[in-house]
């Protein structure tokens, strides 16, 4: 059984745009990508420590496997691209998330699904709503542009072209 699967990037550490090329291609061993937003710069929001902007995007994933499969495959592709936990919210290589999974609800020790953060993140709801605007939260009942309209303002994201960013990004944190 295929499922179309939701998943939110993010990288705020040296070259963000191959972080993130780099991670999408390691993703296509997991199905096919058949959708990818545009880059978003976006503020670091749920955080206190000083780092530099994220650049963001979604990529809808049609998939055979199941979720927890593709959760540690996921995990997987962060570890490889060497991304390190130094602290919970600080800056990072690459940050993959599953935001949807068909329209299944999976609440487990390791897995939620819809990502419980989804729908108050701007950083991730104005990518998202690019590729899927339609798609309708399966617990909130809402479609991904009835959120994102629904959102507060103050968290800054802006669609970026590849010549507008720098190649490194380290010197910003
Ligand atoms: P973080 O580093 O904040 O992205 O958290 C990663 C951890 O969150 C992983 O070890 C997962 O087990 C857990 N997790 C729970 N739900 C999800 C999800 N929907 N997508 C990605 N990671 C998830």
């Amino acid at each position: 059984m295929r499922t179309t699967a939701y998943l939110s990037l993010g990288s705020n550490l040296g070259n963000r745009e191959a972080n993130l090329n780099h991670a999408i291609e390691q993703i296509e061993e997991s199905g096919s990508v058949v959708a990818r937003s545009s880059w978003y710069e976006t503020e670091p929001v749920e955080t206190t420590e000083e780092q530099g902007w994220f650049l963001n995007c979604a990529v809808a994933l049609e998939t055979e496997f199941m979720a927890p499969e593709l959760l540690a495959r996921v995990l997987a592709i962060e570890q490889s691209m060497g991304r390190k936990r130094i602290t919970a919210k600080g800056p990072r290589i690459i940050d993959v998330d599953i935001l949807l999974f068909g329209d299944a609800v999976i609440d487990t020790a390791d897995l939620t699904v819809p990502h419980p953060g989804m729908h108050t993140r701007r950083f991730v709801l104005a990518p998202l709503a690019e590729i899927a605007p339609e798609i309708r939260h399966p617990l909130l009942n809402r479609t991904v542009r009835e959120l994102v309209d629904a959102l507060p303002g103050g968290q800054a994201v802006r669609k970026v072209k590849t010549q507008d960013l720098t190649t490194d990004n380290t010197d910003k944190h």
